[in-house]
């Protein structure tokens, strides 16, 4: 595994190219664990060359956020990089991305940016979505491997590159759970103890909807209430409020009324003082609870 600068990886990734190799791409903030490690082995499965960047983007980050104090630790992940067999690691300073501070240039992602995780944390997708298309470039991968943790996210990116017309596919890879049902994160790490006890509720009630809609409802404001019903019969009062759970379609995430047969059920919470997201999808089964034949 090598540890290359912008121009030694720009060299190395068009050499591989030349060569007829293709190239994934797995960005993350780094602090990796086993989530991050399963889109490295999917992209080591899938490819020739794996590259692997590690960047906290202060873009992506509000005022109040935590960029200062999100975790890092290079040497752990170098570890678990080489370990996952990837070849290429890329962690730049800030300095080196914004070589003249935070660029005036963003991209603009529309609706999509306003809405959910949007609404929480304005111009979160826009420094994203600016970034990804920085370290498209940077690393001219063939395919980019993306988590369905965070849902919004991916949905963020594949409009980038469909709209800008970037020339990467984008590869989702399911989410990695703790066994309790955790989805897996790098700011679990802020979780105090009580907190953590509490957080798996979170996908239990997002399970409850899955169940439901599985069994043929149809209503996303019934879908909804299990998911607060849920958390609220947990009686956990001030170590886990939601922030919002949607009903929403995985490509637009547009809010919607009634499921058609395909949609993604998104919240946040705060578990004690660390704000926490999930997501899963639910699939109608078709005529299931509808009274018609199968
Ligand atoms: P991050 O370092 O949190 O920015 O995440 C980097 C990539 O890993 C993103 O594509 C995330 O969606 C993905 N990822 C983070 N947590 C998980 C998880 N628990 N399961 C699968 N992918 C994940």
């Amino acid at each position: 595994m090598q540890t290359l600068d912008r121009d030694g990886l720009a060299a190395a990734v068009e050499a591989d190219r030349c060569a007829g190799r293709t190239i994934g791409l797995v960005p993350t903030m780094g602090f990796l664990h086993e989530g991050h490690s399963s889109l490295i082995r999917q992209a080591r499965a899938e490819c020739d060359r794996v590259v692997l960047t590690i960047f906290v983007n202060p873009l992506q980050f509000g005022l109040s956020e935590d960029f200062d104090r999100y975790p890092r630790d290079l040497d752990r992940d170098l570890r678990i990089a080489a370990e996952g067999g990837v070849d290429y690691v890329f962690s730049p300073e800030v300095a080196d991305l914004y070589p003249n501070g935070e660029p005036p240039t963003r991209i603009d992602v529309g609706p999509i940016g306003e809405i959910a995780e949007g609404a929480f944390r304005p111009g979160h997708f826009s420094g994203v979505a600016t970034v990804c298309v920085k370290l498209f470039h940077l690393t001219s991968p063939h395919r980019a491997y993306f988590g369905r943790k965070d849902a919004q996210q991916l949905a963020v990116v594949r409009q980038v590159v469909a709209d800008l017309d970037v020339p990467v596919e984008i590869v989702a890879c399911p989410t990695v759970r703790e066994p309790d049902g955790l989805a897996m994160s790098s700011r679990n790490a802020y979780l105090g103890p009580d907190a953590r006890r509490a957080a798996p509720v979170l996908y239990r009630a997002l399970r409850s909807a899955q169940e439901a809609a599985a069994a043929g409802e149809r209503s996303a404001d019934r879908l909804r209430g299990l998911v607060e019903s849920v958390v609220a019969s947990a009686n956990l009062g001030p170590l886990l409020r939601l922030q919002y759970v949607l009903v929403v379609n995985p490509a637009s995430f547009e809010p919607m009324n009634t499921v058609k047969d395909h949609a993604t059920v998104a919240l946040a919470a705060m578990a004690g003082s660390t704000r926490l997201i999930d997501n899963v999808d639910v699939l109608l089964t078709p005529n299931v609870g509808t009274g018609q034949p199968a």
